[in-house]
């Protein structure tokens, strides 16, 4: 039988004050249930949200190392439980056992870096323009944070949002999302040993799991809450960014993407298609950051489109557990949503060079498993080359020349990760200059981050108030007070 957790609330462990649990089931074969989880209601986040507000002044006199000492402990236990953090990510979430690996590996090294981080993160001290005076700036923690995240990078997201939280002295309610939220709620666990080891305040921590309309919402709008950082889709991050406003709240919506990747006529072109494919099926296309548009000039475009169609070839889908090249999608409607843009590609003209449907088998049958699909033959403002598909589909577009490629790339409104390929290093830093992403690889996948520089989309991919990750991912969770200080 599957394991049921509760919410962390207030320094313990509590059912949802509904008395309702859902179950987590493995995409790969729905009949496996791999936890029941709390199904909480609006009542359950306000008490979360409470606890996190009387631990506040506690938490933001903890001195920084002590913080960080609470971050250490946490990833020491995360680094212990590895393997079963592996394991229960690529149970629930779907993907491959070696993509699971990479992002706990990525969670644990998140709370380390954050550990040191909150040492020595305070403020600065600049030259007054008068004698004898000390001018400096302070950092201090807005209080409440609210947390809000998404079911594709289930143990990253919060810890990278968690973590500098945290370390900069405020207190957190995080909602999980609904689907594949079992990890993050093992991570929950150390945290809950750690701040025991430690003796951190009760309140510091809360971590639920519900609906957005039930837990999501009031961590938006209540008063007690100072900050809401915010990472899902478009759709909703408008909306929240509204409210969050509105209720005169800092807020950080990370967002959906539309991501390109240029292909120059003078770039190899084989490993040209096996960037960009590792770029598109990575975490079966469910990556913010995933290559959607491929761009290529036309004089190798038949050539690319051949080599990615190969390289699609050679994609094994599988369950993530079994590490194949690719695991299924994470839910049912993730799926449908999938396979209803390919039939909308279709019906829009576009020719599938491969896949474009459910592979067929015994051993796909109870899972949301889906083909890698590469089109050609569509313009740049047909639907699905505007719209997220988040699923492993790519559709490859021709561009005359460099010019055209780099306008291609831009014509979207969405922000996030764009990348070329080429041998011209004064091509790659044009593209460098006019594109309009906030994250920009040359010669490299649109997927794949380091921890310790920051992170966001521009336009319709982000709020683009703050940066998450690396140092300025704490700006976002402190305000500076100035202090002049005549003697
Ligand atoms: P989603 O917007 O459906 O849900 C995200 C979170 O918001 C979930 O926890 C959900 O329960 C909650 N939520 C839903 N309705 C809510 C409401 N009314 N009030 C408050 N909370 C609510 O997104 P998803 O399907 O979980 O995630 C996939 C999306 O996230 C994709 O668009 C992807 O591109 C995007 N994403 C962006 C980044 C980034 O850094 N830019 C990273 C990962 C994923």
């Amino acid at each position: 039988m599957a394991d049921t957790y509760e919410n962390y609330v207030d320094g313990e462990w509590r059912a949802s004050e509904t008395s309702e649990t859902f179950e987590v089931t493995n995409p790969a074969d729905t009949s496996e249930v791999v936890a029941e989880v709390q199904d909480s209601g609006e009542s359950d986040a306000n008490g979360a949200i409470e606890a996190a507000a009387a631990a506040r002044e506690e938490w933001a006199n903890t001195p920084g190392p002590a913080r960080g000492k609470l971050l250490r402990e946490t990833a020491k236990r995360m680094d212990d439980r590895r393997e079963e953090l592996t394991e229960t990510l690529s149970r629930e979430e779907g993907k491959t056992y070696s993509e699971a690996s990479g992002e706990v590996g990525r969670a644990v090294n998140i709370f380390y870096y954050y550990a040191e981080k909150a040492m020595d993160y305070a403020g600065k001290r600049s030259k007054p323009s008068a004698n004898d005076q000390n001018l400096y700036t302070v950092r201090e923690p807005m209080g409440v944070a609210g947390l809000i995240t998404p079911w594709n990078y289930p143990i990253a997201i919060p810890s990278w949002k968690m973590a500098p939280a945290l370390a900069t002295g405020n207190t957190v309610v995080c909602k999980l999302a609904g689907d594949a939220p079992t990890v993050f709620l093992k991570v929950t666990e150390c945290l809950a040993e750690a701040a025991e080891a430690v003796d951190a305040p009760d309140g510091v921590v809360n971590v639920l799991t519900g609906s957005g309309s039930e837990v999501g919402q009031p961590i938006v709008t209540h008063d007690e809450v100072d900050a809401v950082s915010f990472t899902g889709s478009r759709s909703v991050g408008d909306m929240i960014y509204e409210q969050a406003t509105d209720a005169h709240k800092r807020v950080q919506t990370e967002l959906g993407s539309k991501n390109p990747t240029v292909v120059t006529d003078n770039a190899d072109i084989e490993e040209a298609a096996r960037t960009v494919g590792s770029a598109v099926f990575g975490v079966t296309g469910q990556a913010c950051t995933a290559t959607e548009r491929a761009i290529v000039e036309e004089s190798v475009h038949d050539e690319f489109v051949e080599e990615l169609v190969d390289y699609a070839k050679s994609v094994d889908v599988g369950p993530g557990v079994e590490d194949p090249g690719m695991g299924p999608q994470v839910s049912e409607s993730e799926l449908d949503s999938t396979l209803e843009s390919i039939e909308t590609a279709k019906d829009e003209g576009a020719t599938v060079e491969y896949g474009g449907g459910q592979p067929e088998g015994s051993e796909y049958e109870n899972g949301h498993f889906v083909e890698p699909t590469v089109v050609t033959g569509l313009d740049s403002d047909a639907t699905v080359m505007q719209e997220e598909v988040f699923g492993p589909f790519v559709g490859v577009l021709e561009a005359s020349d460099t010019d055209e490629a780099i306008e291609l790339a831009n014509d979207v409104e969405f922000g996030l990760s764009a990348g070329i390929i080429t041998d011209d290093h004064t091509e790659a830093n044009r593209f460098v200059d006019e594109i309009d992403f906030g994250v920009v690889k040359v010669n490299g996948a649109t997927t794949g981050l380091e921890l310790h520089v920051p992170f966001g989309g521009m336009n319709a991919s982000s709020s683009e108030t703050y940066r998450e990750q690396g140092e300025e991912g704490m700006d976002y969770f402190t305000i500076i007070k100035t202090v002049y200080d005549d003697y």
